[in-house]
């Protein structure tokens, strides 16, 4: 063989290998995630299916997002778009119009029952949605379905697949929501009382009998004020509260602050609102959950 002829065929070779190996990525049916720990969620129903990209990553904040322009055309080429809902990401409706998104859209909290509070903001009570439900593992199972339904829905040929994945993904979190509840039962009545940044908590607290208090409230908006900061002083003093805890997706200073002020330890730092890096403590939704009560057990029975 002539080197130019050899240089011919190995060309075709490669041009063909290119082909297969785009073949098989296209085969994959495109899904985004608004953030990272439904985005892992989504990867655990869909499997070898499934390619996902969540647009907020680890350690993000989803709350406040500019999305990029390589997020409007990652997702103008997804055939289906999952997203937490009740407020959460604020950013999602202008990301869909300016990309033209066509496919489905799945609410992952579609069917829980949210936690309502309300606000003065200005004289006037304002109503208040809590979106963080994913912090407790009964409603991690609602989305799950959620999930499931959403991928069987545009790709019924995975339909087993993504029932058997469910399932299998519902039993560990079950098993996982035992060890939370057996670990919090260790710890004494006067001492389940938890300081954290934002308002991440309230489903978590709720449904596995601790309180969250935060100096900012369920979103990362807005800044606490002089008067809440020093409520909450007052508090954690009179309480006699142990720990505050640092969160992934917030600057340290202010509960550096506020420990420093109440003589309070900082007890490490809990994942709130996105996953930590896969190599991080906290590279799944199930890690994470494990990551946070030992963190919290930790500080709060010694
Ligand atoms: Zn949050």
């Amino acid at each position: 063989m002539s080197r130019s002829r050899f240089l011919h065929a190995a060309a075709v070779m490669a041009a063909l290998l290119l082909g297969a190996g785009g073949a098989q990525a296209s085969d994959k049916i495109k899904v985004v995630a608004s953030f990272s720990i439904l985005g892992e969620m989504v990867s655990e129903v869909g499997g070898d299916r499934v390619e996902i990209v969540s647009l907020v990553g680890p350690d993000g904040d989803a709350h406040f997002y500019e999305p990029t322009p390589g997020d409007v055309r990652t997702l103008a080429g997804a055939a289906i778009f999952f997203v937490n809902g009740l407020g959460f990401e604020g950013w999602i409706g202008r990301l869909e119009k300016s990309s033209g998104f066509k496919g489905k859209v799945v609410t992952a909290t579609k069917g829980i029952a949210s936690l309502e509070s309300e606000k003065e903001a200005g004289g006037k009570a304002k109503r208040i949605t809590d979106p963080h439900a994913w912090q407790s593992l009964a409603h991690g199972k609602i989305y799950v379905q959620n999930i499931r339904d959403g991928l069987i829905a545009v790709d019924p040929d995975g339909k087993a697949t993504y029932q058997a994945n469910a399932s299998r993904f519902m039993a560990d979190i079950d098993k996982v929501e035992g060890e939370v509840k057996t670990a919090v039962a260790t710890l004494p009545p006067g001492r389940r009382r938890v300081i954290t940044t934002h308002d991440a908590f309230g489903y978590f607290g709720t449904t596995y009998g601790l309180e969250f208090i935060a100096p900012e409230g369920v979103s990362t908006e807005s800044e606490p004020s002089v008067q809440d900061l020093a409520k909450i002083i007052r508090q954690i003093k009179a309480q006699k509260i142990p720990a505050v805890f640092l969160e992934n997706i917030s600057d340290r200073r202010l509960l550096d602050q506020i420990a420093k002020e109440t003589g309070a330890k900082v007890g490490g730092a809990l994942y709130s609102d996105a996953l930590s890096k896969p190599t991080g403590p906290a590279g799944t939704y199930l890690d994470m959950f494990r990551h946070n009560i030992k963190t919290l057990i930790a500080a709060l029975s010694s």
